[in-house]
């Protein structure tokens, strides 16, 4: 096969594209497997079927008329993974709302910014999760809830939210409670909700997704029924998903890969969703996937980590899996097979992808080989169109690194409210940037080989940390490992390692440089290598390098010689 032919690939399908709202996809799982289990949370005790889950869909859907809000207002959601986020997630779609996910692990700045940046008339929140009292934090936000009525705030911080509806059993002052606003419905509201619903239109905005700011401020990315939905639907084919599935979700719902690859996922194929825990826990993913019978396990990279590695993993029973998703970050090859092997994953796939694009644009399918399953991101997506090119915006041909671009079905509308960004990111010719380095190869299957800016330039050099630490991975002391760039007076830049020995573990630093020396380029072997407990993480696991970076940087005292 010729070597030049260009690194351009479109995904194709017997399929078509399904012209859908979320809502239509809800009708069409109750109208096809209405009697089979549609969400369980197993750690609220609920349990229904999809019949039972659109009866309460539609409740708070009505509910929500009573507020006022109207078709196209924001709505924001912030809490970890609850019923309330999935009926909250479906009833918003319901009234044509754009629902405007908030990161659980935000603080009050990022909060207001959030919040005011989209305008958000309302908001769904928890009580409280883990070290986070989002009560209390609303009412220092907005103080003017001791006094207010629900559904009639006043907040100088946040001018256009009106309605604060919280989880909680009892109400918090100038707040609603969660059931109340599901039974708040009436029959003229349930009507409505039906007419309303015939008039929306898949190609509406319904969800508003900050990106996880691994740099910068967050942006809300913009997506509609149509975006969702087909990526939903689109990345369960590729793991020949059907009603007889049955999901562990232990990845956040507020993040694409919880609210499309898993929950839209499991609606367009009438799949159970099964929640193991409000937020990660690797003990309570190995009980749900047990007790509950799962066939699939989707997760970040760390999370499949720290689930190989738990103490009650030689005692599960992992006999009923089948398939899964490992995703959102670089996914070792080492940790792949074992996921394949030991967790009796023997259709496990990898996907790739961004908030922007729905997510997902790449992944493998269950029967590719082996060797291709564990290390790439697998063929590109159906309908989807990707390009790979050089600093100047050329195709490079296959085998050849560059920026991945996607095109398609799949990309959001844009940045909400931010032309600029926008324009910055989707090119004229309806391209994605993503800021992504990737190689495909002959056969189209794609390699994910690092992010454009996390490029080390030494000496001259380009390095690639995603090549270091796959070959650090291999070391048998080795638990986890990320490689980045920091300052250098000679080279411009050098390497440097975090490690994450294994529980029990010692090392040296010189220890693992002779592991790479005579193996790897010596302008690749690692100049600095910390070991650490943890690195900075984002909720979804992506691991946060410029944090490693400037940590590192201070620890040298090279911050002088920082650049931009
Ligand atoms: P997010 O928008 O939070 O989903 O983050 C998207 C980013 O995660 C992408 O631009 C990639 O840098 C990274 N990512 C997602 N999936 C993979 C994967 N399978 N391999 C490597 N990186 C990934």
């Amino acid at each position: 096969m010729s070597t030049s032919q260009p690194s351009y690939v479109c995904g194709v399908s017997d399929t078509p594209l399904l012209f859908q709202t979320v809502g239509d996809a809800l009708d069409c799982a109750v109208e096809r497997f209405g009697e089979r289990e549609a969400l369980v949370v197993r750690h609220q005790d609920v349990r229904l079927t999809w019949c039972e889950f659109r009866e309460q869909v539609d409740a708070l859907a009505a509910g929500l008329l009573t507020l006022g809000l109207e078709r196209g207002d924001r709505i924001g959601i912030w809490s970890p993974n609850r019923a309330e986020w999935v009926l909250t997630q479906f009833a918003t779609a319901r009234l044509g709302l754009v629902l405007v996910n908030i990161n659980p692990a935000y603080r009050i700045g990022e909060l207001e910014y959030a919040l005011n940046q989209v305008e958000c008339r309302a908001i769904v929140i928890a009580d409280r999760f883990k070290t986070s009292d989002y009560v209390a934090m609303v009412h220092e936000l907005a103080p003017e809830l001791a006094t207010a009525s629900p559904g009639a705030l006043r907040a100088a911080r946040l001018p256009h939210l009106q309605s604060v509806i919280c989880t909680a059993e009892v109400a918090p002052p100038g707040m609603f409670r969660f059931a109340e606003v599901a039974a708040a419905g009436g029959r003229a509201e349930r009507e409505q909700v039906a007419a309303i619903a015939a008039t929306l239109d898949p190609d509406d905005p319904i969800n508003i997704q900050f990106t996880s700011g691994t740099t910068g401020m967050p942006k809300g990315a913009t997506l509609t029924h149509f975006n969702v939905v087909n990526n939903g639907y689109f990345v369960g084919r590729a793991m020949k998903f059907s009603e007889h599935d049955r999901l562990c979700i232990p990845v956040p719902l507020y993040h694409c890969f919880g609210m499309v690859m898993s929950v839209l996922n499991c609606t367009t194929h009438g799949a159970a969703m099964i929640f193991p825990g409000e937020g990660f826990d690797a003990g309570e993913v190995l009980a749900a996937i047990q007790a509950e019978r799962c066939t699939a396990l989707q997760g970040v990279p760390t999370m499949f980590i720290a689930e190989l590695d738990h103490a009650d993993f030689a005692g599960t029973d992992f006999s009923s899996l089948r398939t899964g998703i490992m995703a959102g970050a670089p996914c070792p090859v080492e940790v792949m097979k074992r996921v394949q092997k030991d967790m009796h994953m023997d259709e496990v796939t990898i996907a790739y992808g961004m908030t922007e694009t729905s997510p997902v644009s790449f992944q493998s399918s269950t029967s590719d080989p082996l060797d291709k399953r564990v290390s790439t991101v697998g063929r590109i997506h159906p309908h989807v169109q990707v390009k790979i090119v050089d600093v100047d915006g050329r195709v490079v041909p296959r085998g050849e690194r560059g920026e991945l671009c996607t095109r398609g079905y799949s990309v959001m509308q844009g940045y909400w409210n931010d032309a600029e960004k926008t324009a910055a990111s989707i090119d004229a010719g309806g391209w994605m940037h993503t800021g992504d380095l990737a190689v495909i190869d002959d056969e189209g299957y794609c390699n994910i080989v690092g992010r454009v800016k996390d490029m080390i330039i030494r000496g001259g050099e380009n390095v690639y940390p995603r090549e270091i630490e796959e070959y650090l991975y291999r070391h048998p002391k080795v638990q986890d490992v990320a490689v980045f760039g920091v300052p250098d007076e000679r080279f411009g830049e050098a390497v440097a390692a975090w490690v994450r020995l294994r529980e029990g573990e010692t090392a040296s630093e010189d220890e693992l440089r002779e592991y790479c020396r005579g193996q790897i380029a010596h302008y690749k072997v690692p100049a600095y290598i910390r070991f650490v407990d943890d690195f900075p993480m984002t909720v979804t696991g992506k691991i946060q390098k410029f944090a490693m970076r400037e940590a590192m940087a201070a620890d040298l005292g090279l911050e002088a010689q920082q650049t931009a």
